[in-house]
């Protein structure tokens, strides 16, 4: 079975974008695939932030994953700093990697504009990545259209690894990008992307009538001043929820009712409530059962870094051995 590694940065509890976004994908995707999870928290630590709060928010991560439908049973969830490693092949990387190449990253040249002072972190977190990915020799890696650069680098870094130690052989496959359809959600201002930050989301975890609370207010298309004005769905984030979370036939009737006026936008979300519930509910009663049973999470991180430190172990003796040391 081919393996695969994809990773989240904790930032607490999952919301509905980065549920939809990556993880919702996760779960399709350890069907078929030999799948290994991360919270990645050594990349969160590039921005100022508090240690307790970092220490809950990847628990809270690790729970949501599981509670979204991430089996133990079928894929390895771990604590990306449970697995020194990573960093120790990213510092092996550093001295293979042209800089050059850092410095083009687009991520890299947003970001450090908007810096006045911009750590090292900030341009070398493309080889903190590539080692995620090579230390355990994955062969596809998820990404979305916005990531390929970066899983580019990746294959750069390989080659470049395995011409200087691979002794003639492919040591470091160069992984595969597995293209998946990625959901830009927007927050619930229509403006801007979901996040926490902004507080314009909707947690996964979130109750019936915390969800309602936001989703009356939420942003419509601003066409429809009256119940009389017709809209145009395409414009309008409610109709992109539907289209997520709501069965075909539901997101064609939406789509009908919005541009001939047929309903009103509170018509219109209560139908997208109800879409919701029918997905949240089992993931709010798995939560339960970790409230119930609170070593569970802890127990399948440890068991999912032990498991991730054996072949992080194999893959750094080989590392080690044909680089001298
Ligand atoms: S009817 Fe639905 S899709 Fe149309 S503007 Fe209102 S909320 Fe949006």
């Amino acid at each position: 079975m081919p393996r695969i590694l994809s990773g989240i940065q904790p930032s607490g509890e999952l919301h509905l974008g980065n549920y939809l976004g990556a993880v919702k994908n996760w779960v399709e995707l350890q069907e078929r695939y030999e799948s290994l999870y991360f919270v990645a928290d050594y990349h969160a630590i590039t921005q100022p932030y508090d240690p307790e709060q970092l220490r809950r928010r990847r628990r809270e991560m690790a729970a949501s994953i599981i509670a979204a439908g991430v089996d133990p049973a079928k894929a390895t969830l771990f604590l990306q700093s449970d697995v020194p490693e990573h960093t120790e092949l990213a510092w092996i990387f550093n001295s293979v990697t042209p800089l050059g190449e850092l410095e083009r990253q687009t991520q890299f040249k947003d970001k450090s504009q908007r810096q006045e002072s911009v750590v090292a972190g900030l341009l070398t977190y493309p080889v903190l990545q590539a080692a995620d990915i090579l230390l355990y020799r994955a062969d596809l890696v998820p990404v979305g259209e916005d990531q390929v650069q970066h899983l580019e680098l990746t294959r750069v870094i390989a080659r470049r690894w395995n011409a200087l130690h691979g002794r003639g052989e492919e040591y470091f496959p160069e992984p595969q990008p597995l293209l998946t359809p990625t959901r830009r959600i927007m927050g619930l201002d229509g403006q801007a992307k979901m996040s926490k930050s902004l507080n314009n989301y909707i947690g996964l975890l979130e109750t019936t009538d915390q969800i309602w609370a936001k989703l009356r207010p939420a942003a419509t298309d601003p066409a429809r001043q009256r119940r009389t004005d017709p809209g145009t769905p395409e414009v309008c984030n409610i109709y992109h929820l539907h289209k997520a979370f709501s069965p075909p036939a539901t997101v064609e009737h939406v789509a009908v009712q919005c541009s001939t006026a047929g309903w009103g936008c509170i018509d219109c979300k209560k139908t997208l409530a109800e879409s919701m519930e029918t997905e949240l509910v089992p993931i709010r009663a798995r939560a339960e059962q970790f409230a119930a049973t609170p070593n569970l999470v802890d127990d399948v991180l440890a068991a999912g870094g032990e498991r991730c430190r054996r072949i992080a172990r194999e893959t750094m003796d080989e590392v080690r051995d044909r680089m001298g040391f």
